[in-house]
């Protein structure tokens, strides 16, 4: 009989997993191999090499991502930027122009403002909590339309539906970085998004020792991606997919720690003198609240805040706390703190981040793994020095 796999804890464990098991294999084995005897295939993106991401290693994620998002189809890539560019590389091509939130990871900014205009893309920033607005940017051109699902590190929350709607009545492909979110709290297939992008260096993989990214989506887009990631060559090694592949079977218990421990230190700061300002989706004070309890199942393990004394006093506190480390990236069982105008957005100019509202004073915490009363407690501690 069929194994029953329905819940998302179940599609973690089991889905796309070989049956029957490798040799009797329970954890998948590596395929440590860069060719596959040829086996008569016709086409070149066929043929079994890991470039041309397909070994078995390959396979076995592509097929458990897509249960996970309730998706036709995925592929893993070499980091999550491989995974956006070559994306955005299959889906404007010849030109093509893309309407994209105004908010976005610094890398991916860099990539719209630095590296499309070089090869004849375009991009128009556009407000994603204003929908009415986005007709104005659209050009005979234009091709997709992208948003993050909680955008780094203001944790907006664009109007997701709006943007899938936006997508069908213009004919362009919606795309969304899922990465903030994972599938745990969010899949966007489920709401018409075309595509889902996630870098798998953070809450997919979990444990902050590889960088991978995924495409998930329909069929037929990820079988044109992938003849692009293909050619440029940006596929994941096995090593990496096995250590993806194994940080994935622990998702939904991460995912649902950091979103418990994330609310509960989020409405800590919010209620201490020193904290101005704090961001997180999940708080009631956040202005997309609504939006998120409706799209979301959870909030995600990362805020941002400012502190009262701004740049210097975020510095003084980054010092003295002493369980989170300083470092950028974020969805580790490590809680990491950074100050994005100095890393994940430090590509952007001065006075781009100021227009995106990153000040030099925000600082950005992923909530790990660790007891969240002790990170409060070391956050009372640094703040009150
Ligand atoms: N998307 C988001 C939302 C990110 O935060 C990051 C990295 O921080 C990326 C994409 C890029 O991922 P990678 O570093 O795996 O290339």
């Amino acid at each position: 009989m069929a194994r029953l796999i329905k819940g998302l804890d179940t599609k973690l464990i089991h889905s796309g997993e070989p049956e029957p098991l490798i040799g009797g294999a329970v954890a998948m084995p590596i395929f440590q191999s860069s060719t596959f005897e040829y086996g008569g295939q016709t086409s070149y993106h066929d043929l079994r090499y890991i470039r041309l991401n397909n070994t078995p290693n390959h396979l076995v994620l592509h097929a458990k991502l897509a249960a996970l998002e309730s998706a036709e189809a995925a592929l893993v890539a070499g980091s999550g930027m491989a995974a956006i560019s070559a994306t955005l590389f299959t889906v404007l091509a010849s030109g093509g122009h893309l309407i994209a939130q105004d908010c976005v990871y610094g890398g991916t900014h860099d990539l719209f403002v630095e590296d499309f205009p070089r090869y004849g893309m375009e991009v128009d920033f556009v407000d994603g909590d204003e929908p009415a607005t986005w007709r104005q940017a659209l050009r005979p051109n234009t091709k997709a339309i992208y948003v993050e699902a909680m955008s780094n590190p203001l944790l907006q929350v664009s109007d997701l539906q709006a943007a899938v709607d936006f997508a069908a009545e213009n004919g362009l492909v919606s795309i969304i970085d899922n990465t903030f979110a994972s599938p745990i709290n969010f899949r966007p297939a489920e709401i018409g998004f075309d595509l889902s992008l996630h870098s798998g260096t953070k809450y997919l993989n979990g444990h902050t020792d590889i960088v991978a990214g995924a495409v998930i989506g329909r069929a037929q887009l990820v079988d044109n991606i992938k003849h692009t990631l293909d050619h440029l060559g940006g596929s994941l090694d096995p090593h990496a997919c096995f250590l993806l592949h194994r940080g994935m079977k622990t998702l939904a218990v991460r995912v649902r720690h950091q979103n418990e421990s994330a609310l509960k230190i989020g409405r800590w700061l919010e209620q201490h003198p020193a904290v101005p300002r704090v961001n997180y989706p999940g708080l009631e004070s956040h202005s997309n609240h609504l939006r998120a309890c409706e799209l979301f199942d959870g909030f995600g393990g990362v805020l941002s805040f400012e502190l009262e004394g701004g740049t210097e006093a975020a510095r003084r506190f980054m010092d003295r706390v002493t369980i989170p480390i300083s470092a950028p990236s974020l969805g580790g069982v490590e809680t990491l703190i950074t100050r994005p105008a100095t890393t994940s957005h430090s590509g952007m100019s001065p006075a781009e981040r100021e227009r995106a509202g990153i000040g030099d004073e925000l600082v950005r915490l992923s909530v790990g793994l660790e007891s969240s009363d002790d990170l409060i407690e070391d956050l009372e501690t640094a703040l009150s020095g």
